[in-house]
């Protein structure tokens, strides 16, 4: 039985692989002051799959994502990004991206800085304000395109800087904890909207992030790392029927991916759970580590 058995029929996955590692692996400087961010990493994530990447803080989970994005290259092993090298992908503009901070420009509208990818790309002025329109309709900002992001919360930010992102229909989203700045409420909100925003746009997103609730309410696969040197510890199917809804965190399915999560984050490199793991002491490390 393959892992796509028990996919719901709204989650269609191709087995076309959209971002394939093999056998990367990035460190950084040379000699002993070098740091070796990620070893053996081997991942294929398949076209509109939602994939979470989570894992102790310095564990790569943010290098690996800038490998796909080609912003860093690989020490050694490769990255394809539709079948093309990283590079090639960056250069015909096959993702977009979502950092932490919206990073958006106070001088500009919230119209035009979602504009402003396609203003580079050479789209004339028409096509832009039609797809910026529509964007701000997708994130549920309609009647905010002459304000400025000064004038908007947090949460409204991040959606003109997701919109922005998926503005010239990239194939994938590629988000480095985009809501790690939230408040809980807000980000349980945006959580929603994101999951929203994949279903109608069909994209392939890769997400990192600090929560394992969000992790598992998102994703179609949560791909565990630990430390030291990063590397893929586990992958967990999360097989939650879609869509997905504020009741989907009560259910009892989500709890058991929760603790299941929780359980592999603990698990040291090559030992089962144990006792130990369990007791109050690896809980406080936990949430040491900031997972909610
Ligand atoms: P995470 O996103 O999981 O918190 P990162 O990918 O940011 O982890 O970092 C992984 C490791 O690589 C950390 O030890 C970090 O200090 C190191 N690192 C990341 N980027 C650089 C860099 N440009 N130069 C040197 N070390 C780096």
């Amino acid at each position: 039985m393959t892992a796509d058995a028990g996919r719901p029929a709204s989650e269609p996955t191709s087995d076309a692989a959209v971002v394939e590692l093999s056998g990367v692996a990035k460190t950084f400087g040379a000699g002993p002051d070098s740091t070796t961010a990620l070893t053996g990493i081997d991942l294929a994530v398949r076209s509109r799959e939602f994939v979470s990447l989570i894992g102790p803080s310095g564990c790569g989970k943010s290098t690996l994502l800038r490998l796909v994005a080609d912003l860093i290259a690989p020490t050694t092993g490769e990255v394809r990004v539709n079948g093309k090298t990283a590079r090639q992908a960056r250069l015909d503009r096959d993702y977009g991206m979502v950092f932490q901070a919206p990073v958006l420009m106070d001088w500009r509208t919230v119209a035009t800085n979602i504009e402003l990818p396609l203003e580079i790309m050479g789209y004339d002025k028409a096509e832009r304000k039609r797809r910026s329109a529509d964007l701000l309709r997708l994130v549920e900002l309609e009647g905010f395109a002459e304000r400025h992001p000064w004038q908007l919360s947090g949460g409204m930010q991040q959606r003109v800087a997701i919109a922005r992102a998926i503005a010239f229909d990239p194939k994938i989203l590629l988000m480095d904890e985009p809501f790690g700045a939230l408040d809980e409420m807000t980000r349980e909100r945006m959580n929603v909207e994101v999951m929203r925003i994949w279903q109608e746009t069909g994209t392939t997103v890769l997400f990192v992030t600090h929560s394992i609730p969000e992790a598992v309410f998102l994703s179609s696969r949560v791909v565990v790392m630990s430390a030291r040197p990063g590397r893929i510890s586990r992958v967990i199917d999360v097989d939650l029927p879609r869509p997905r809804t504020i009741e989907t965190r009560e259910s009892e399915a989500y709890f058991h991916l929760v603790t299941e999560v929780r359980e592999a984050l603990r698990q040291r490199e090559g030992q089962p759970v144990g006792p130990d793991d369990r007791d109050p002491t690896s809980t406080d490390r936990i949430r040491a580590e900031g997972y909610a």
